[in-house]
């Protein structure tokens, strides 16, 4: 079908660091994701910065690489028809407080910044996303 997309999913440190590796793998599994791409790695700060360079100008954006780059991370390339909402919806709100039920963030969210995974936001930056991670 011509809307199988492919899109970039972290699983961020605060859940590898709590072993919900395998239950968030699940979650994305039984809403019938694929995952065809994974690896778990460490990244350094200045990784992470060019990672979220759009967020540069941000209040937030030195802690956010601090955090992102603190501990291991799971990368993973999910597909599934209309990957790119569809990963957006299952992640659920950036704050966890305001995250719907049965969400990821929901579930596993400790708060804003420790919000346990990232998701590509639009199919042009999952393209670029998945790249950063897996172009070699
Ligand atoms: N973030 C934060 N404080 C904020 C907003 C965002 O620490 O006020 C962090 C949070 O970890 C979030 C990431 O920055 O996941 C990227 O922000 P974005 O707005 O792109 O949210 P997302 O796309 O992850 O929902
Ligand atoms: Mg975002």
């Amino acid at each position: 079908m011509s809307n199988l997309e492919q899109t970039l999913s972290i699983i961020k440190p605060d859940a590898v660091e709590r072993n919900l590796e395998n239950e968030i793998k699940e979650m994305f599994k039984n809403k019938g994701f694929s995952i065809l791409k994974e690896k778990k790695i460490k990244i350094e700060k200045s990784e992470a910065e060019k990672f979220y360079k759009v967020h540069e100008t941000k209040p937030f954006y030195n802690d956010l690489c601090t955090y992102l780059s603190s501990g291991p991370i799971l990368v993973m390339v999910i597909e599934k028809h209309n990957a790119v909402l569809g990963n957006r919806e299952l992640m659920g709100a950036t704050n966890p407080e305001d995250a719907e039920e049965g969400t990821i963030r929901k579930k596993y969210g400790i708060s804003i910044d420790k919000n346990s995974v990232h998701g590509s936001d639009s199919i042009e930056n999952a393209k670029i996303e998945i790249d950063f991670f897996f172009k070699d």
